[in-house]
């Protein structure tokens, strides 16, 4: 069984005890402005239930809870005018995945050409 470190800042935002920048939200997910823009869209996109990485949500998450995911790319692409031009999503999991805070989320990256994707 995967352990949630309930202390990691995604869980207080998710509860609104900390304040994100929200650029969508439904029952299932929110998504919001990271705090440190590495593209002019960067947006993470994260399920409000309680997974630690991709893989405790490949195993654990409902197939409503994974729907809810690509609702929410579908819904910031539509957003942010995505469409044409594209963006690229990514999720870091663990130590060699360079996961930094331990509460699942995607990066979406938009707005220029994004650099190389492993450098
Ligand atoms: P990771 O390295 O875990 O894949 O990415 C974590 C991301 O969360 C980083 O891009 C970082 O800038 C972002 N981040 C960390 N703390 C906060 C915060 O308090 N608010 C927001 N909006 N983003 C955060």
């Amino acid at each position: 069984k995967v352990t949630y470190d309930k202390s990691n800042i995604f869980f207080k935002i998710i509860r609104k005890e900390s304040n994100a920048n929200i650029v969508y939200e439904n029952e299932h997910i929110l998504c919001f402005k990271d705090i440190f823009p590495k593209a002019p869209v960067h947006i993470l996109i994260i399920p409000k239930g309680h997974f630690k990485d991709i893989f405790d949500f490949s195993i654990n998450a409902t197939l409503e809870e994974k729907k809810a995911i690509y609702d929410g790319f579908a819904k910031v692409i539509k957003i942010f005018d995505l469409e044409l031009d594209g963006c690229r999503i990514i999720s870091n999991f663990g130590k060699h995945g360079r996961q930094e805070v331990p509460h699942l989320h995607f990066h979406l990256f938009g707005g220029e050409k994004i650099g190389k994707m492993v450098s």
